[in-house]
Formats: structure tokens, sequence, C-alpha cells
């Protein structure tokens, strides 16, 4: 019999694929998900995906952009399809009960000992990404072009995408025509959601060191207080939102830490603050950054800092922009292959990601013009689970359920892992050319 690239059968190929593979991704996902590894230290992570990538056919290079893992399958003439995941954990106690839950420590860049977890299922993005290579593996007699699957490591702080591009991603393996990510979040399990144009947020937290004179408390007149300084830097900076943005546009600037001083009686040499900025425009997001600086500045000043305030950038990352073309065609072959009932519009969010890189290329810095983005949602709340929530939106129901980066979030159900293997692999299935022969009426 010969099989034809229509939406039936290639929907029953891929069913029967993600079958006979749930069971094996699913063991993987739970052995990544209890050795979880801190951002750029994810080897023994990064291993396993390579090595099951290897075990299915795939060309496999490790140790791109650090700990990163790019598997190529060059099956003919035809579009270059990335698909991303990412590989890092985060120093969070775990607390979902699971029985395979964490219980690994890791060690921070400044050598503190912390609990590490799986709290933002990047185990899963990993596990679903070698899911959909052996799902995409096993139908390459009916699809031709280049299937580039990448690992990255260091999602959380921000560094990985641009890591593995600076270390020649696209130069010595391919450049994609179409890049796909995907993450997970607690909307109902078997969902998928799609978001056209702005996605998610630039973010930057910025460190900011004050300097005073310090001496004792009871005798201010003789020392400079930089507790002083920062206080009025902090609500100073409240008016960036409020008198210096356009109300249209959405920018959040939180100053998350303030640490100064020992003692009530004791006025310290120094204080220092995170400041976290985000917002939707890159442009307006370096203005918001450089009147962070200019406040700054100009307090220190006020408040006689004897010395020039220190600026630290510690993460930082640009919008992420979803090319609405190329939405329109994902959803459209998720819609064929995945059901158009799993389908829902998502909202922009505050969040942020690195993935946008892989796309922008000046921010990415491989030149030429940007590469289409497309970044989507898969739903990670059980069914049951889902319905005792309260509330009628998504919003009202998210509003009361675990969020990533949550000691208790968990997203590794049957259902989501099977979910986000298929939409990674229709994903691809998007661009990626049918043969020739199965072309109906070929
Ligand atoms: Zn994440």
């Amino acid at each position: 019999m010969t099989q034809t690239y229509d939406s039936v059968s290639l929907k029953s190929m891929i069913e029967a694929q993600l079958d006979e593979h749930l069971d094996g991704v699913t063991a993987l996902y739970r052995r990544l998900h209890e050795h979880p590894e801190l951002p750029f230290q994810e080897h023994k992570t990064s291993a396993q995906v390579a090595e099951a990538l290897r075990a299915q056919g795939f060309e496999v290079t490790q140790g791109v952009g650090g700990t990163g893992v790019v598997a190529m399958l060059r099956n003919g003439d035809g579009p270059t399809v990335m698909l991303r995941s990412d590989l890092d954990a985060l120093p969070i106690l775990e607390d979902t009960g699971v029985d395979f839950a964490s219980r690994d420590t890791g060690q921070t860049p400044d050598g503190r000992q912390v609990p590490v977890m799986h709290a933002c299922g990047h185990d899963l993005h990993s596990s679903c990404l070698v899911g959909a290579g052996a799902v995409l593996m096993a139908l390459r007699e009916h699809w031709q072009g280049t299937l580039m699957l990448i690992a990255q490591p260091a999602e959380e702080i921000f560094g990985g995408a641009q890591a593995m591009l600076a270390d020649g991603l696209y130069d010595r393996f391919a450049r994609p025509d179409i890049v796909l990510g995907q993450h997970n979040m607690p909307a109902l399990a078997g969902t998928v959601g799609h978001t056209e144009g702005q996605a998610m947020a630039a973010a930057t937290t910025l460190k900011v060191t004050v300097h005073g004179a310090g001496g004792h408390g009871s005798m201010p007149a003789q020392t400079i207080d930089p507790v002083v300084i920062a206080a009025h830097i902090v609500t100073r900076l409240q008016t960036i939102v409020a008198r210096e943005v356009p109300p249209e546009q959405t920018v959040v600037v939180t100053v998350g830490k303030l640490v100064a001083g020992t003692q009530g009686n004791i006025i310290p040499h120094s204080a220092e603050m995170e400041v976290n900025v985000r917002g939707f425009d890159d442009a307006l997001h370096r203005r918001v950054l450089e009147a962070i600086e200019r406040i700054v500045r100009a307090e220190c000043e006020a408040g006689r800092s004897p010395k020039p305030p220190e600026f630290e950038v510690l993460t930082e990352t640009i919008t992420l922009r979803n090319d609405d073309a190329a939405v329109a065609r994902v959803r459209a072959k998720h819609a064929e292959l995945l059901g158009e009932s799993t389908l829902f519009d998502m909202p922009r969010v505050n969040g942020s990601e690195d993935f946008p890189y892989f796309g922008n290329a000046d921010a990415g810095g491989f030149g030429g013009d940007d590469i289409p983005c497309v970044y989507w949602f898969v739903g990670a709340t059980p069914d049951a689970r889902w319905q005792q929530t309260p509330g009628e939106s998504l919003s009202e129901k998210l509003s009361q359920l675990e969020m990533p980066h949550s000691p208790y979030y968990f997203p590794g159900n049957d259902v989501t892992v099977r979910t986000a293997m298929a939409a990674f692999a229709a994903g691809a299935l998007a661009w990626l050319a049918p043969r020739e022969r199965d072309t109906p009426g070929a």
C-alpha cells in the first residue's frame, strides 16, 4: 500500500509514533527530572539528550556553547527547520511529592551549595524534543529538508542561546529558515496556545551599587548615608513608568533587592540594589535603562556620594516577537494534526526568554536577515485538576494554579508529554516539504 501525504494518514502515522515513544520519553523525562543541573552545568542532562538522539540516528554534536546539544538530520532538499529546547534547572528545593523528585544540590557561580529543581519544565522540553526527533525520524520517508534539533544550556540566566550562536551554531551546522520553540504552562493539559506578534517581554536585571561614607549612627553629619540615597533612588525610579513611559506602553520597573548595613546604629559604606525591567519594545527598553542610570547618578550627586555608582547587567534578554505568518502556518498544522479544539489564543506574558536571539540577526550576532520565530505554549494541568480549579477565564484559572518556578510546579503528566512531542513534530512538519511521491495527485 502506498502511503500518501494526506492529513488523515499523516495524523494516524504520527499518533502511532507517539504511542510507540511515549513510555521511553516519559522515562527519559523522569531521569532528567530527578537529576536537575544549574545553568551551564548541564553535563549529565545534555549527555542523556545527546545519547538518545544519537541512538535514533541523528548526527549529534555536544558541547556547543558550553553544554548545548545539536542534532542534525539532513534528509534531502528543502527548508531547514530548527526545534529548540532548554536543559537547565533552578535553585529551588523541590516539594512536588513525586517519586522521582530531585534531592540533588548544585553549586552556584559564587560558591553557594543550593537545592536544584526542574521547576520550569525544561526537562519536559528536552525529553519531548527527543520524542519529536523519534517521530520525525520514523516518518523521514514522508518529508524532505533538514531537521535541526537543539537543546540549549542556561535559559534561566538568558545565556545559553547567545552562547550557542557565538559558538557558530549557524555556521557550523546550518542556518535555519524557521526557528520553533515551546514552553509548558499551567493551562489545560492537551491544549496548545499561540500568540501573534509580541509574545514575551524584554528583561534586564541590573545590579546598582551606590557609595557613601559610613560611620556611627549617632553622628550622621560626619557620614554620607547610602541608605538615604538608595531610598530616594527606589522611589524616584517609580516615576519612570509613571512619567516617562507612554501610557499605551507596558513597562515594569521593580527593585527586587535592596541591601545595606548590618545594624541600626551603624551607617554603612554602600548600598546595593537589583532592578528588574520588563517591556515589549526593545528601543523603549533601552531608554528605560538609560533613565535608571540617569536617576541613580543624579541621586548620588544629590546625596554627596563620594564616588560614582556602579552598574552591572546581571541578566538580559530581548522581546520575543512571533512572526505572524509563521504563527498562522504552525497553528494550521497544529489544528490539522492535533485538532482545532486543542488550540487556544495565548495573550502575551510579562515573562521572558532568550529564545528570540535565535531569530534576531543583530542581537543574536549572526548577521543577514532575521529568521522568523514561532514560540507556543503547551498546557500542563491535568483535566480533573483543571475542572476543579475555580474561575471561568484562562487568567482566572491560572491565578489559582501553581506557576513555573514554584517548588510545587509539576508539568510532567502523560497528556502533556504526548502533546509537547506532537506539537514539536507537527510544528516542524508545517515547514518540511512533503516527499514528492507523497504529494497527492503526483
Ligand atoms: Zn522556562
